[in-house]
């Protein structure tokens, strides 16, 4: 069995919170000094068990928090530190230029803010963030009520993984779980999590997508009952008790510390994770010091593949769907000069025959495009075709509807940038890319795009057709991969 990677989690740990206690606004508050007989509110507990939250600005009265800050409950740190150097106490961002510096009215000084993280509200060093010191109370964890009631059944290769991640997870291992798309990730981290809520531990499923938290969501509410569940996601409601469990994108892990005993980080080479480091710490930071991390994916970078490798993590492999088909193997189209069709605003014929094809079939689709401004293009012209054909952006407010209004066939197609990459399950959706020789699409963006072909048993095939002006060496090593995937047993 492989070793505990642990002293290098915590040399990294201790990287990450080098300033956290000796600022000079700590130091006027002497720690722990709990008041003799003074017992903490429990709503203050669970609000604030693992996370690290702005003094000034917490769902309870200032005077409260106060109280609280004098007995010696919070460490007290600056929001951004300036000795030795730069460094924001949230996102842990230390880059100079992504810090701005003003004359700051509250503080008559020159002030810093820390523009990485400025979406989550602004914070700069003369605001303070406050951190609980305690754990939470283990009769509040309610351990023994954990329901579980899944009734599903695991493919054998499922069950390995699923067992090979619970073992890890039991010692304190980091694990990688290589599974292709389709192979059923979620249901192989239900039995895993169940086991480590039940011992009482805290559990975070961390994702860069705020859709695979809502896709998530409702299916581990459904799965373990009688237990708190938040899903934490930019704009979503804030709320105040204590989750035991926690689906959260990994932006939102700025806001916790020390919090979790196990964290799984789902769709880990996705955008924006994966050229984020400060997405990475806030992993580590957000975690505690000896908890295991499980990294889930069908398409793992090289650097995470060779840092399991050197780590000697656990590792389980799926080269199997669920249903057990084979993946949808891309086959390429020559589309020259689509740019210049749509803008005469003419849909170039091989794609204009591919989409009356699906819906001579009655099959949904979904077409994948580089940029916003293209299918912009796009959408008005296919809408002339069927009407019900929209299209979908990262910033659209009505995404999740449209997807919706697909899967329930009130929609006939979907226009999309690769913000549908991941996450979606479409019975029976046809796939096109549109100039799949663009940048954007990377090879695992490739992969994630044909793996939303054939998921579903009843539909285990379908066209996954790339549409190019040029073959890339992405494009080639993406259909690559997904052969050599299906050369498995
Ligand atoms: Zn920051
Ligand atoms: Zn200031």
């Amino acid at each position: 069995m492989s070793t505990t990677p642990t002293s290098t989690i915590k040399k990294h740990y201790r990287l990450f919170r080098p300033n956290a206690i000796s600022n000079s606004v700590a130091s006027r508050y002497q720690k722990p000094t709990h008041y003799f007989g003074f017992i903490p509110e429990p709503a203050i507990e669970n609000f604030f068990t693992g996370r690290i939250w702005s003094r000034h600005n917490t769902p309870f009265p200032p005077a409260k928090i106060e109280t609280y800050i004098i007995r010696g409950y919070f460490e007290i740190t600056s929001a951004v530190t300036t000795k030795p150097n730069l460094k924001c106490r949230r996102c842990l961002n230390e880059q100079r230029q992504k810090f701005i510096s003003f004359h700051c009215a509250k503080c008559q000084k020159t002030c810093h803010y820390c523009r990485h993280c400025i979406t989550m509200g602004r914070m700069c060093s003369c605001d303070e963030l406050i951190l609980w010191e305690n754990e939470l109370p283990r009769s509040r964890i309610q351990k023994s009520h954990v329901k579980f009631t899944w009734r599903g059944k695991l493919t054998v290769h499922q069950q390995k993984a699923a067992d090979e991640l619970l073992t890890s997870l039991k010692q304190n291992h980091n694990h990688l779980i290589h599974a292709v798309c389709g192979a059923g990730k979620t249901e192989i981290l239900f039995a895993p999590i169940y086991a480590s809520l039940k011992a009482g531990k805290r559990v975070c499923v961390a994702t860069p997508r705020t859709d695979v938290v809502l896709e998530l969501y409702p299916r581990f509410q459904q799965v373990f009952q009688n237990i708190m569940i938040h899903a934490l996601y930019g704009g979503a409601q804030n709320d105040t008790q204590f989750a035991q469990l926690i689906l959260a994108t990994t932006h939102q892990l700025y806001r916790f510390e020390n919090a979790f005993d196990v964290m799984i980080v789902d769709e880990a080479d996705a955008f924006p994770y994966t050229y984020d480091e400060a997405l990475q710490r806030a992993v580590m930071k957000a975690k505690k010091a000896d908890a295991p991390i499980a990294f889930v994916t069908a398409t793992p970078s090289t650097k995470l593949l060779i840092q399991q490798r050197n780590e000697k993590w656990g590792y389980s492999f799926i080269a199997r769907r669920f249903h057990g088909q084979l993946l949808p193997v891309p086959r390429y189209q020559a589309l020259w000069n689509y740019e210049k069709a749509f803008h005469k605003q003419k849909i170039p014929q091989k794609l204009k025959n591919w989409v009356e094809q699906r819906l001579q079939n009655h099959q949904p689709f979904l077409i994948f495009f580089p940029t916003i401004d293209l299918m912009e293009q796009a959408t008005s012209l296919f809408q002339q075709i069927e009407p019900t054909i929209e299209s979908v952006h990262s910033e659209d407010p009505d995404r999740k509807e449209k997807v919706l209004q697909l899967r329930n066939e009130e929609r006939k197609g979907l226009l999309t940038t690769t913000i549908l990459e991941r996450g979606i399950t479409i019975k029976n959706v046809q796939v096109a890319v549109v100039g799949a020789e663009n940048l954007i699409f990377t090879s695992s963006a490739l992969i994630q795009i044909s793996g939303r072909v054939g998921r579903n048993v009843q539909y285990p095939t379908g066209d996954i057709v790339f549409f190019h002006h040029g073959i890339t060496m992405e494009m080639d090593q993406a259909r690559k991969k997904i052969l050599e995937m299906n050369r498995y047993e």
